[in-house]
């Protein structure tokens, strides 16, 4: 099917996204919908699983996702590191994130919860990890991806990368 959400599709998405208590933290209504490519990891685990099916102009009030397949369980993932690791010229404030390299290249989140004069505390959770979310999705588009798109794994034009 040409208009449903498959594996190595280019979906657009209007969504909202809960807290259990109902509390909405994003939305792509009166903003550009959300694209990605279908089957590529460029959502969480349990969005991609329950759209997988659905047609354009479908839509899905409630989909419930648990934190392992949305930002993981929060772990006891924090650290004091020293201050003059980070940017030395730009302000550093509870609430800001970081990108870090590891070893091996890969990127992951570091999020600033408190700022000492000599130390900052860190914590490697993301701050939806722990959290079960409710989204509200429509599929506003479906097309099939570009070879480029393919061998790179994202979407390349609209609202840019992933
Ligand atoms: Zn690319």
């Amino acid at each position: 099917m040409n208009n449903e959400v498959q594996n190595n599709m280019v979906v657009s998405l209007d969504y909202t996204v809960r807290l259990e208590d109902g509390q909405s933290i994003d939305s792509s209504i009166g903003k550009t919908p959300l694209r990605y490519l279908h089957g590529h990891q460029n959502i969480i685990p349990g969005l991609e699983e329950a759209l997988t099916g659905m047609r354009v102009g479908e839509n899905h009030p409630h989909i419930i996702v648990p934190p392992e397949k949305a930002y993981g369980a929060r772990t006891e993932a924090t650290e004091w590191l020293p201050r003059d690791i980070f940017p030395a010229d730009g302000e550093i404030q509870p609430g800001m994130t970081f990108a870090v390299e590891d070893e091996s290249g890969e990127t992951y989140p570091l999020f600033i919860k408190e700022v000492k004069t000599d130390n900052v505390l860190v914590d490697y959770n993301h701050p939806l990890a722990g959290k079960t979310l409710s989204f509200e999705v429509t599929v506003v588009d479906v097309r099939p991806a570009t070879p480029e798109e393919l061998a790179h794994g994202h979407v390349h034009n609209g609202d840019g990368q992933f």
